[in-house]
């Protein structure tokens, strides 16, 4: 699947956000090694705290179905009626997002009118991973 796609798919999601407190609307597609892709958005709660990002309901999806490797995510988001040119994950995104995957995991923004593609380890320098548990991980 190309980036284009997957960034369709993130918009298509997208439309499914609640986010009723914010009106901040996220879509995301997660396209696993499998060849499956897995879609999520943002699911906001009154407590605030409980509120669930597009990027980790992708992610939770995939795992509790078996999936435990990934290609690529496309995030799209923004305040307005069409996505903005750029909405990146949240800090706890990322984390999660090395629990499974590599520094060269893609990770496609945009909309599906512009895509910026860069790589986990472009979001999340230096960081820390279950590799580090082992001792095996290097700057
Ligand atoms: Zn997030």
């Amino acid at each position: 699947m190309d980036e284009k796609s997957l960034m369709s798919l993130a918009v298509e999601a997208r439309k499914k956000a609640y986010a009723p407190y914010s009106g901040f609307r996220v879509g995301a597609a997660l396209l696993a090694a499998s060849g499956k892709v897995y879609t999520g958005c943002n699911i906001e709660n009154a407590a605030y705290t409980p509120t669930n990002c597009a990027e980790r309901t992708a992610f939770f999806k995939a795992v509790s179905e078996g999936e435990r490797e990934f290609v690529a995510i496309a995030v799209t988001g923004g305040a307005g009626e069409e996505p903005a040119p750029l909405c990146t994950p949240c800090g706890v995104c990322r984390q999660v997002m090395m629990e499974f995957c590599d520094r060269d995991f893609r990770v496609i923004l945009g909309n599906n009118e512009e895509i910026r593609c860069v790589t986990l380890g472009d979001l999340l320098p230096l960081s820390f991973s279950p590799k580090d548990l082992k001792g095996e991980n290097t700057p």
